[in-house]
């Protein structure tokens, strides 16, 4: 093992090659979240933990395993945020902004669980948050998949992946419900694994959620939620899906992706792909039309989604798109007067095609190996500025794809209208 201090498990670093393929996915996440009409929040990493605590639910994996919660200097209990929804609603209400009508918000920044470790789950990952307060649906419900289906889109995703959909009805439906689910769980106490057998206490609805081979099996013939649902339940439900068959996206319906918490209801979606193995869920969303009020404000319907951003790169990876950025020129020239020479060219140039990346090779390199670097930059073409290109107010230009294109020399004026043709063919 190194002797230097070495990154946190979990929580990855960002290479210089990798960065591109970020900014592609930031840059069309935001451009799509814009399109939608929806508006940036940003809250701090760190929260009182008592927020968490209480919104999430004590009985979620994330309160019970996975929260990094520490105290400060203060003595109070803080913790860095696991998800954006529980920060975003406090905002909306100590911001006074839950009652002034329908808000369209995202966030996008760094999320902490303590897991364990593995391809496409990490301790610190990076999430979209979007959320949407103050419509009953189900038309919004339909808004924010469209978006979420937006997003695939703008990504160029290519990797199929599946909206899973289901309803939680109400919570008149989901107290029913639950209440039988525990008295038939109840017969089979003693036959369920220890996270089920304890949660039949704190969070019963959880245990549908189970891994569990023989849990699982003992649920498949608990009562379903489905045969729960009231008139209102089933009328929303049957929006969505309306909406999604006229809107020509497809769907499966799942029965058994639930949420744990009381204060979800009606419509809950996931985005699955079979290519990333158990960490298959892109995105995962749903209303949580009860939230508002449990936090101490008015009742205000809400819905929204969570998607994170490395199981996306990792698609994308896997589509084999160019990590690396390509430069567009790449500037070899020899140290000294000639050096500054093309520094000054170099910057003329950058002011004049503002979207280009032009290197310039700086250190003292040979031409050899000047051009050894230029070629691996992925520039189509070098500009080279030698002792004589110097004195002479000149450059050559070198097409670097092509062996059998002569080289050029030009005066150093002709050499924009040079970049000029190229830029426009
Ligand atoms: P999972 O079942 O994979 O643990 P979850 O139900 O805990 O997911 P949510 O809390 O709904 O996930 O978060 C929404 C999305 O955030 C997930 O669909 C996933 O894309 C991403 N995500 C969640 N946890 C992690 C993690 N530890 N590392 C990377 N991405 C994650
Ligand atoms: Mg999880």
């Amino acid at each position: 093992m190194a002797d230097y201090i070495q990154a946190i498990r979990g929580m990855n670093d960002v290479l210089p090659h990798e960065s591109a393929l970020w900014h592609q996915v930031e840059n069309s996440i935001r451009q799509t979240v814009h399109s939608f009409g929806y508006d940036e929040i940003r809250t701090p990493l760190l929260e009182k933990t008592e927020l968490f605590k209480r919104n999430i639910g004590e009985a979620t994996d994330i309160v019970e395993k996975e929260m990094y919660v520490f105290n400060d200097r203060n003595g109070d209990s803080l913790a860095l945020r696991p998800e954006g929804t529980a920060s975003a609603v406090r905002l909306g209400l100590e911001h006074g902004l839950l009652t002034q009508g329908v808000q369209r918000w995202w966030y996008m920044g760094p999320m902490y669980r303590h897991e364990r470790p593995q391809k496409g789950r990490y301790r610190q990952f990076y999430q979209l948050g979007v959320e949407a307060f103050g419509v009953m649906g189900p038309d919004i419900d339909l808004e924010i998949i469209l978006l979420s289906q937006a997003l695939w889109h703008n990504l160029s995703l290519q990797a199929p992946l599946v909206l899973q959909i289901n309803t939680l009805g109400t919570s008149v439906g989901r107290r029913a419900h639950k209440e039988k689910l525990v008295e038939y769980l109840n017969q089979y106490r003693h036959e369920l694994d220890e996270d089920s057998q304890r949660r039949l206490q704190t969070n019963p609805l959880r245990i549908l959620d189970s891994k569990e081979e023989q849990t699982q099996k003992i649920i498949s013939d608990a009562p379903k939620l489905s045969d729960y649902l009231d008139d209102e339940a089933k009328a929303h439900f049957d929006g969505v899906c309306t909406g999604l068959n006229a809107l020509g996206i497809a769907y499966q319906i799942n029965p058994a992706l639930v949420r744990g918490l009381d204060y979800y209801t009606h419509t809950v979606f996931e985005w699955v792909t079979s290519e990333l193995g158990a960490q298959g869920t892109v995105c995962a969303g749903g209303r949580y039309d009860g939230l508002v009020e449990q936090m101490g404000g008015k009742s205000v319907p809400a819905i929204g989604f969570a998607m994170g951003l490395e199981r996306i790169l990792l698609l994308l990876q896997l589509q084999q798109q160019n990590l690396s950025q390509s430069a567009d020129l790449y500037v070899v020239s020899t140290p000294g007067a000639a050096r500054l020479y093309a520094l000054e060219v170099t910057r003329s140039i950058r002011l004049q095609f503002k979207d280009w990346r032009v290197l310039t090779d700086c250190g003292d390199s040979s031409f050899k190996n000047q051009f050894k670097k230029a070629d691996k930059s992925g520039a189509k073409w070098a500009v080279i500025i030698g002792e004589e290109e110097c004195a002479g107010k000149s450059v050559t230009i070198k097409h670097l794809r092509d062996e059998q294109a002569a080289q050029a020399k030009m005066p150093t004026t002709e050499l924009f209208v040079f970049l000029e043709k190229l830029r426009s063919c």
